[in-house]
């Protein structure tokens, strides 16, 4: 057989993993593709800082580009990511690391499913969350719930978390060296749960994940990458209870997520439109 003929018998998987490993040999393990990051293996937030990605297109090819970005990363059972959260959770549960231990009740970790497919970030836990250790339980946990709901999700099928896990004091936003001091807890998380989607609830919990700032009008409605999960971003609950005509901006961003994920899952009913704010 000629080497030709051998060449196109090759797998087409097994053609792209060459040439991603050997593109990170000989030039960088970064690699660029329309207009989105992908990175060999697993790096931390600043390496991975990606350029905003166009706005996704309905063109097949980019369909396709988005589907070809490779899962890589060491696979897990639902049971040693458990075990290795709950690890975790051990180490940290008596964080001195910044100035938000002072007042907190509980530290607030995060709970759901240790192989949660989605995975939703808040910025901090609330009054609510402080007493009870637990995160989205307070009023803007109820809109959480419908949100997930909504989605065709049952909320223990997802895992949700914040970037800080101790209160800021009257609900103030995170400062930025808190976010510092506990964004690496998040990032553990993340790369324990190994979550294929991500949605960012409000701009400080997406300025952490992507390492950039930018306003929510600029956020929304695209993908964005963490490593190697696509990310969604919206509006915080707390936001929609405040404002009620950001439901309906909230639900295009839900479409948008659902789009996505039923061109590579599919295995949810449809998402009803719903005719009235709940
Ligand atoms: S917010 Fe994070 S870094 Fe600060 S004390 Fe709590 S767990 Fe530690």
């Amino acid at each position: 057989m000629s080497s030709e003929k051998h060449q196109s018998a090759t797998p087409i998987a097994e053609r792209i993993e060459q040439f991603l490993y050997q593109h990170a040999q000989m030039y960088s393990p970064d690699i660029f593709l329309l207009g989105t990051h992908y990175r060999e293996g697993r790096s931390d937030r600043t390496t991975t800082k990606p350029e905003i990605p166009e706005k996704p297109s309905a063109s097949r090819n980019d369909r396709d580009a988005v589907k070809s970005i490779p899962v890589v990363g060491e696979q897990r059972s639902v049971n040693h990511r458990a075990q290795l959260l709950d690890e975790f959770y051990q180490e940290i549960k008596d964080c001195q690391k910044c100035k938000l231990a002072k007042g907190r009740t509980h530290l607030v970790f995060g709970a759901g499913a240790p192989d949660a497919r989605l995975m939703f970030v808040g910025e901090g836990p609330g009054r609510e969350e402080d007493l009870q250790g637990l995160p989205f339980v307070g009023p803007a946990g109820q809109v959480l719930d419908r949100m997930i709901k909504r989605l065709g999700f049952e909320r223990d099928e997802v895992y949700i978390a914040n970037v800080v896990k101790c209160r800021p004091p009257q609900n103030r936003d995170p400062q930025a060296d808190e976010v510092e001091a506990c964004f690496p807890y998040l990032q553990r998380q993340i790369d324990i749960i190994q979550p294929r989607y991500i949605f960012c609830l409000g701009r400080i919990a997406a300025h952490a994940l992507l390492g950039y700032k930018a306003e929510m009008a600029t956020l929304r409605g695209r993908i964005h990458y963490y490593k190697n999960s696509k990310v969604f971003v919206t509006y915080h609950p707390a936001a929609l209870l405040r404002n009620q005509k950001l439901f309906w901006a909230t639900f295009e961003d839900m479409k948008l997520f659902r789009k996505v994920y039923d061109q590579e899952i599919g295995d949810k009913p449809p998402m009803e439109t719903p005719n009235k704010r709940a």
